[in-house]
């Protein structure tokens, strides 16, 4: 049997629904494990992409500060094909809303003038992410397989992977893309 294609998965700014959609493949998961050996994701404790790098890389969410700029740059150098999940991963999406204004702008906003908020102060920490300007992952880094959807559907990463791991590229076209 061939070696198993080692898939890692992280999250930058999003809001997890894209991995929701993943987990959604339900039982097709498993039959896909018979070929992937999933290594880190939010969803297992392996928590980086191993050193010497695995097969495929997916990444959601958009790059929007200094951590998940790392944590996107770390990703590309450790994978052969990177996939942007999801239309915050491909386009920006929600989070470049904020780019209407200014990083203390909007710091501002959410930590002190919100209505619920009392005696507020914007936190500050030199461990603490430096905010940028929201951008898609390829704004960034190189991507090979872009996979639109807020989320994309289960079935839609479902044929992303099973096409990856029969060695075949994904042609995302058609049908295929036609399910908002
Ligand atoms: S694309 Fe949609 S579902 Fe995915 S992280 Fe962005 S907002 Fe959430």
């Amino acid at each position: 049997m061939p070696a198993k294609v080692k898939v890692s998965t992280d999250w930058l700014t999003g809001c997890a629904g894209c991995h929701m959609s993943l987990l959604d493949m339900d039982e097709r998961l498993i039959e896909l494990l018979e070929y992937v050996d999933l290594r880190s994701t939010p969803i297992t404790d392996l928590k980086h992409p191993d050193k010497d790098g695995v097969d495929v890389g997916i990444l959601e969410g958009c790059v929007n500060n200094s951590t998940t700029e790392k944590v996107c740059r770390t990703m590309r150098s450790r994978c052969k094909i990177l996939i942007a999940l999801g239309d915050c991963a491909v386009f920006g999406g929600v989070p470049t809303m904020r780019n209407t204004c200014s990083a203390a702008a909007a710091l501002q906003r959410a930590y002190v003038e919100t209505e619920s908020t009392v005696d507020g102060k914007v936190p500050q920490h030199e461990d603490l992410a430096v905010m940028q300007e929201a951008r898609a992952v390829d704004q960034v880094v190189n991507v090979d397989i872009y996979l639109p959807g807020c989320p994309p559907p289960a079935d839609a990463i479902f044929y992303v992977l099973s096409e990856l791991v029969a060695g075949r590229k994904p042609q995302l076209k058609g049908k295929l893309l036609d399910w908002h």
